[in-house]
Parts: C-alpha cells; structure tokens; sequence
C-alpha cells in the first residue's frame, strides 16, 4: 500500500502510526510530496486509516485483497471432481433441467446427455423471484437424484440457499453451486467453504469482478480453493431488450488473468433464449472458459410444459454443437 502525502506532512507521526500496525515502510521524499511504501501483508489495513490523517493526499494499494484466489501462490487450481479436472486441459460440460420438475422429464434428460456431460445440474432448490412460482421439489426430490446418481454415476451440482440445507443436501452433492443471488451472502459462502465440497460460484448480475474474486476469496478463507467461477450475464440497460442478461464474455478473460480459479460460463441465464445458447457457448469457448453450464431438456419435449427457464432449454442435438465446439479447445 502507498501513500502519498503533502511535504508538509507529520513524517515522524506517520511512520510511528504504521510502525505501531506492525508494518515496516519505505519513504521516498520528492520536490512536492512524500511517499510512504507500507511493506508486508496489508489485507487487513484499511485506506481510510491513511487517507484521513491530515496532510495525505492519496492512498493506493497495491496488492490485491484477494490474496489466496490471486494468481500468486500457483498460476492455475486444478478443480478435482473424482476423476474429472476443471481447469485442467479440456473445458467440461455441465448439463441438465434447470430444475426437477418431475422423475420423467429428469430421468428422460440424463438419459439423453449421460454421455457427454461431465456433471449433471438440475436444482431441488430454486430462488425465485416471485414466491408464487414453483419453488422447486425440495426434500420431495431426493429420491430421484438418489436415483440419478445410482443410475449414472456421475457428479451432481446442487444450488444451496440456506446452510440449513446442507445436511440434506450433503449425500447427494458433488458441487455445491452459488446463485448470482446469493454471491453477496458472506455467511453462506463460509459455511459451504466449510463443507468441504467443490464450489460453482455464479458471478451476481451487478458484481464488478473485484467483489466476485472477493467472494471466493471467502470460501477459499474457509480453506477451499476449489472454487469455480461461473459467469452468467451481468444487468445493464439493455437487459431484457434482446437478451434475458447480458453475457459478459470479457469477463471470462479478466477472471483468468487475475486469478488462478476456473472460469465457467452459463450460456443459458445469460441468453434466456435457446436459439442463442450454442453460439454464445462457442464464443465463450473462444474467450477461453474452461467450462459451460447448460440447461436440457428431453427431445420432443414441449417446452411450454416446463415450469421454470423453458424457454432457454436446449436438447441433446443443440448440444452435441456445442460438445464438438469444446473438444477443439483441449489445451494440451
Ligand atoms: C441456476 O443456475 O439454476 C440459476 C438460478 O442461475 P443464477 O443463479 O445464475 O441465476
Ligand atoms: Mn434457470
């Protein structure tokens, strides 16, 4: 962190004042202000701390808050997830409903992606805007999941939204996901760092990309680094004009830049709209996501009957496009 001061300032003062915080500094005297370098692990300083002593003209850090997500300690986290590595050499595919709705249209999905997703979605637990709307089947859905995953094998994401759940969640989870809505909710992001599963952290739809990084910087606090980022459409003024969000590709980019997490995209809340999901996974693909969350439904199934984002489902025949798109980003 650097402060620049007036040269009128009370040097002395100041360096005892940081001194005192534990921090040694480095002063640099020029013709019209003072610098003070503060060395050593400054995430716990706060500017204001600096900037409103008299004669300080500007506070700057330098170092990132989000020391542990940084790129600092290893350029690249491998996410593993039994046998399957996200941010490894290929971008995987997470593919199911948005939501149970019922055993036959789950049941019909996975049978239908089982052997091109790598990790099964499709939410007991949804966060709806209107509490009127389907809530989804809760506790009522475990059985089809137990089904699910005796049937297939293969790992589940589930969203959380209370800690409560955890416990009821724990046995039929591989990755715990974070809505974009609750990316802000600090309680929640430590107790499920605390529980030792992957975690698929959804970017909020007005999050700049500091407080995204800051809130995996949570779970990674709580000692898990398996974090993956997920990008799904962020809130501008053109929200809901042609798209449901807008997918902020650009992102993908600067998240892998700052941090050594996976980034994943979600094509299908960022569109809202099936016809735009496939070449939106590509362009993601291009911008680098080392994965692509995607909401199925059945073949032939009508999409009016679905309760929930029936509008941005796509079938097995949309994604095998997308499939072959990915496998021409292997990296190694
Ligand atoms: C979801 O993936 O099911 C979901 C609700 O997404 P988001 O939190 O990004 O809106
Ligand atoms: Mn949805």
């Amino acid at each position: 962190m650097i402060i620049v001061a007036e040269k009128s300032v009370n040097l002395s003062g100041l360096v005892t004042y940081v001194h005192g915080l534990g921090h040694e500094v480095d002063v640099s005297e020029g013709t019209e202000t003072v610098v003070v370098g503060i060395k050593g692990d400054t995430r716990r300083l706060r500017e204001d701390q600096f900037s409103l002593l008299p004669g300080v003209r500007e506070v700057r850090r330098i170092s990132t808050k989000y020391k542990l997500v940084s790129k600092q300690f290893h350029p690249q986290h491998i996410v593993r997830i039994g046998e399957l590595e996200v941010n490894g050499d290929r971008p995987i595919i997470i593919a199911g409903p948005c939501a149970i709705e019922t055993q036959e249209q789950a049941m019909r999905t996975y049978e239908e992606i089982a052997d091109v997703s790598d990790i099964f979605r499709g939410m007991l637990w949804k966060p709806r805007t209107s509490p009127y709307d389907f809530q989804g089947l809760r506790e009522k859905g475990i059985p089809i999941l137990e089904e699910v995953k005796r049937r297939f094998g293969k790992p589940i994401v589930q969203e959380i939204l209370d800690p409560r759940h955890l416990d009821v969640l724990h046995p039929i989870t591989d990755v715990y996901q974070i809505g974009m809505r609750n990316m802000f909710n600090y309680e929640l992001l430590r107790e499920v760092g605390k529980a030792g599963k992957p975690v698929i952290l959804k970017r909020n739809f007005a999050a700049r990309l500091e407080e995204w990084l800051l809130a995996a910087e949570y779970v990674a606090n709580e000692g898990n680094m398996d974090v993956i980022l997920c990008e799904r459409g962020v809130l501008t003024s053109f929200t809901g004009d042609y798209t449901r969000n807008t997918p902020d590709l650009a992102v993908i980019r600067a998240a892998r830049k700052k941090s050594c997490l996976p980034v994943i995209f979600d094509p299908s809340h960022s569109t809202g709209d099936a016809e735009e999901v496939v070449p939106t996974s590509i362009a993601a693909l291009s911008m680098g996501a080392q994965g692509l969350e995607i909401d199925v439904m059945p073949r032939g199934y009508d999409r009016r009957l679905l309760q929930v984002d029936g509008k941005q489902a796509i079938t097995r025949d949309e994604l095998d496009k997308i499939v072959k798109a990915a496998k021409t980003y292997h990296e190694k």
